[in-house]
């Protein structure tokens, strides 16, 4: 029987639960999420958790933020100028801005709140600080052809495009 290790692409469902037990996220119906074990595709607490099993294998998870979306950090929240965002749509509360990090890397920032000229913007992930429980089904396990190792990531239908 396939398990998972590094290299192997692995298709799952899954629920996502806060410590609550709300929904924060969930696999659309029979759309199985795919990724390539070993490559940092998913979070670490999760890719870990998953090694070693097999197709059918149902599991639940805890992730601490440490191994899930990090620890919230203070600076990761920035004030800038409402001159220096776009005027158009015009900036409001919980908008969502895409930036560019010190590396070059595209970063996800959200209006945490305005004031004045200014506008206070938070570059944390929405489940930074957050134990995520995860509800997983192993869906199915196949080896990963050389130019998906190469990548970093799934190709095809369920995987990454490229244009
Ligand atoms: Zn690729």
């Amino acid at each position: 029987m396939t398990t998972i290790s590094t290299g192997s692409v692995v298709a799952f469902d899954y629920t996502l639960r806060d410590g609550a037990g709300a929904v924060i996220d969930s696999s659309e119906d029979g759309t199985p999420l795919t990724y390539l074990q070993g490559h940092g595709n998913i979070v670490p607490g999760l890719e870990k958790a998953l090694e070693g099993k097999a197709v059918g294998a149902h599991l639940n998870v805890v992730v601490k933020p440490e191994e899930g979306y990090g620890e919230w950090r203070e600076e990761l929240v920035m004030k800038v100028a409402r001159a220096r965002l776009p005027k158009s749509p015009a900036p409001k509360v919980g908008m969502e801005l895409q930036g560019v990090g010190p590396g070059g890397e595209p970063m996800h920032l959200r209006i945490i709140s305005i004031e004045g000229d200014s506008v206070n913007l938070d570059a944390n992930h929405p489940l930074a600080g957050q134990t995520l429980h995860f509800d997983v089904t192993v869906r199915t396990v196949r080896a990963a052809t050389e130019e998906e190792l190469a990548h970093g990531h799934v190709h095809g239908d369920d995987g990454h495009h490229h244009h």
